[in-house]
């Protein structure tokens, strides 16, 4: 299960279904409550209805007694024509006043001597029908007279009587029955002349209707047995005899779930905002420990990532490099494993000059285009500020260097960004493993030398190690301290000058200087080599002007239009450079119009504002610029517009391949044919061949310079040809 979906189960889904369960278990503690609630209301609402039905029998009974216990009555009833006097007194009167259903007047003999019923008076044989039923309770009562018992004490009773529940005719009844007695006890009653009246009170009419509504017992009603409904509460009247039970149904009322009904929005709210504040409050959680949880894998990401480029780090590239390494040990990998340990040309400069934004998207662009570059399965890293690092698995070593050049190629097109063009190249080393090592270190050690190697080299390139490059970093600290000590004493330093002809090879229009250092142990070492030493040890500017000196003083008496002296990028970011050149001029003499200062172009993008500070100053003086090594960076002419100049020199490797290529024959001619198109002039380097210099003639290449016209040669060498060539006039 994928982490946040266990992550939002155990927190939202987890806390809403406790809250659920609670909320359930109150609703359940709620609905027992009120259904407790609920039984013993009805238990007390069946005391009531019992209370009430029970009393309509004590009041049957009493209410005969207001006819019955009267003396009036006694002798009324004995009279002849006493039907209209029963009436009014104990038939239709108790019948509309108590509501009595059935009266009957029984004499001395049990005899019926009056009948009311069904809402009227009836003939007395009436009592025929309810004979069988009152029998047994007449003969109670007559007992009970003969007895001479008294009424039942604490009853409100002044006379006895005999009263019960009975069915009569069907229908469920409180019977009751008084002897009429005289009240004054004036009137001698022998037991043979006491009459009885006999009332019927019927319990399925209005009457019970009317408890009901008088005790709030909805819809009370006698109900035959088979009729109970099982949801309505129910009492029963029981017969003193035990053998009848009457029984009675009401709805009850149910105070519990009326509460609980009336409660229940209120109770719906409360339990939906603790659902909802539930959510909301898990789901909290549940996003901060997410975010937790992310951040732990942002950090592991961050340690593991640059957050720059988005590539993995320095640690992610040795675990990998240890891994991969390991894996072609344990054979586990075939074929081998190249390093490539690269570092970008100039981009401290690119740093300071433009800002550090601009900075960051040059790294950021590399890393883009680098990753383009690569094949599938190689991997890159950034290993520090502006160096990267990138594993390449088995490819050959001409595949690695293609690779190689391909990666260098992707950065020569400039990267814009925050409205500047930055120029920024790349240095590479290779190492490969098995042949170079087994170990990480050690790989790691030989394409760092390589790439050392290749900055010397004169950067924009790659090298691939090989054991002499060990020595050569190891005589690199004694070289810069030779080197040093040979310009203190200008021992060992020389400077020679390279011809540089008009294109018809007839004359001589300028020479190059080019400082040569022959070591005391070593012997010859290459300007190609040393000048980058002196760059990096910072004694350019002091050879730069020994050269510059030492040529101005040797060219001033030479026939020639110009003297081309080569400057460091060094030299030319360096303030006051323009003023030192002009120390030099006036401590020389040397005509300033005659000095042309050869540059790469790379620097000027770099240079920017002391570069061109320092170029105008120069120009301003009348001393010329040459783009030196014209072509090799990402060169343009409108790379260039910015600053003036007067010459570029096309490389080398153009002129080199240029009877053999056309599409080099073709980048030359385009060059030439633009340059001259800005009033620029041109001088093509390198020319080692005749046929070289055909072609650069037909296209109308203003100068030429190499071994085919002349070899960079001592003063004196120069002094003489130029005595014996036609040179350009001054
Ligand atoms: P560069 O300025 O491009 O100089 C031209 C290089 O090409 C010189 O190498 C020269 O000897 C060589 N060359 C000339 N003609 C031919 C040819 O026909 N074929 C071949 N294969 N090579 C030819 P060098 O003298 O070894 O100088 C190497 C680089 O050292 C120069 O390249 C320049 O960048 C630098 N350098 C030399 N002297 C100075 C100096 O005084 N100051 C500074 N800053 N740099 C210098
Ligand atoms: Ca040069
Ligand atoms: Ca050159």
């Amino acid at each position: 299960m994928n982490q946040p979906f266990s992550l939002f189960l155990s927190r939202v889904v987890a806390s809403l279904l406790v809250m659920v369960l609670a909320l359930s278990a109150m609703g359940v503690f709620l609905i027992w409550a009120a259904r407790s609630v609920d039984r013993e209301d009805i238990r007390r609402q069946r005391e009531i209805a019992g209370y009430a039905l029970r009393e309509i029998r004590s009041n049957l009974a009493h209410n005969q007694e207001s006819s019955t216990f009267w003396d009036d009555a006694v002798e009324k009833t004995a009279a002849v024509d006493n039907q209209d006097w029963i009436d009014g007194n104990l038939g239709s009167w108790m019948h509309t006043f108590f509501g009595i259903d059935e009266s009957y007047v029984l004499d001395g003999q049990d005899r019926p001597i009056y009948a009311f019923a069904e809402d009227q008076t009836q003939s007395p044989s009436f009592y025929e029908a309810r004979l069988d039923a009152v029998r047994p309770y007449l003969k109670t009562l007559r007992t009970k007279l003969a007895a001479g018992e008294a009424p039942v004490e604490g009853s409100q009773e002044q006379s006895i009587s005999v009263t019960d529940y009975i069915y009569i005719a069907g229908r469920p009844s409180v019977l009751s029955l008084k002897p009429i007695l005289s009240d004054s006890g004036r009137l001698d009653q022998p037991l043979s002349t006491i009459y009885v009246h006999v009332a019927i009170q019927h319990l399925d009419g209005d009457i019970i209707h009317r408890v009901g509504q008088a005790h709030v017992l909805q819809d009370l009603k006698f109900i035959p047995k088979a009729e109970r409904d099982p949801g309505a509460a129910s009492v029963a009247l029981m017969s003193d005899a035990g053998d009848v039970a009457i029984e009675f149904e009401w709805t009850p009322f149910k105070p519990g779930r009326r509460l609980l009904a009336s409660l229940s929005p209120v109770l719906a709210l409360v339990a939906s905002t603790l659902m909802v504040g539930t959510l909301l409050v898990s789901s909290a959680s549940y996003r901060r420990k997410l975010d937790r949880i992310k951040n732990s894998e942002h950090i592991r990401y961050l340690a593991s990532h640059d957050s720059l480029t988005g590539l993995p780090n320095r640690s992610a590239y040795e675990k990998a490099a240890d891994d991969q390494v390991t894996a072609l040990s344990l054979r586990q990998q075939s074929g081998p494993l190249a390093f490539l340990y690269m570092d970008l040309d100039r981009f401290k400069q690119v740093n300071d000059i433009f800002g550090h934004q601009v900075g960051d998207a040059v790294l950021v662009e590399f890393a883009r285009r680098l990753a383009e570059v690569l094949p599938a399965n190689a991997s890159a890293y950034r290993v520090g500020g502006d160096e990267f690092a990138a594993l390449i698995p088995n490819r050959t070593t001409r595949e690695v260097e293609s690779l190689c050049t391909r990666i260098i190629d992707s950065i020569a097109e400039p990267v814009e960004a925050e409205g500047r063009r930055a120029f920024v190249g790349v240095s590479i080393g290779v190492a490969v493993a098995p042949h170079h090592g087994t170990d990480r270190q050690e790989l790691h050690r030989k394409a760092d030398v390589a790439l050392y190697h290749a900055k010397m080299a004169g950067r924009r390139r790659f090298s691939i190690f090989g054991t002499q490059m060990d020595d050569a970093i190891q005589n690199r600290a004694a070289i810069e301290s030779d080197l040093r000590e040979a310009l203190r004493t200008a021992k060992g330093l020389s400077v020679v000058y390279q011809p540089k002809f008009a294109s018809d090879g007839s004359r001589v229009l300028g020479a190059e200087a080019l400082v040569r250092w022959q070591h005391p142990q070593r012997g010859a070492i290459s300007p190609g080599i040393f000048i980058p030493i002196a760059e990096e040890a910072s004694l350019i500017a002091d050879l730069g002007l020994w050269v510059l000196e030492t040529a101005c003083r040797d060219a001033i008496a030479w026939p020639i239009a110009h003297l081309a002296v080569n400057v460091s990028p060094v030299q030319l970011r360096a303030t006051g450079f323009a003023e030192t050149v002009f120390a030099v001029l006036s401590k020389t003499n040397f005509p300033a119009a005659r000095l042309e200062l050869e540059m790469t172009e790379t620097d000027f993008a770099d240079s920017e504002e002391i570069g061109l500070q320092n170029i105008k100053a120069l120009n301003a003086k009348g001393i010329t610029i040459a783009i030196d090594d014209f072509g090799t960076g990402s060169s343009t002419f409108e790379r260039l517009r910015d600053i003036s100049f007067d010459r570029i020199k096309i490389d080398q490797s153009f002129v080199k391949n240029i009877t053999e290529s056309k599409g080099d024959a073709e980048i030359v001619r385009a060059m030439i044919s633009m340059a001259h198109a800005k009033g620029l002039k041109t001088t093509a380097e390198g020319v080692e061949t005749p046929e070289q210099r055909d072609v650069l003639r037909a296209f109308g290449c203003d100068e030429l310079q190499g071994y085919l016209l002349g070899r960079p040669m001592p003063p004196t060498q120069l002094s003489k040809i130029l005595r014996t060539t036609v040179v350009a006039t001054l």
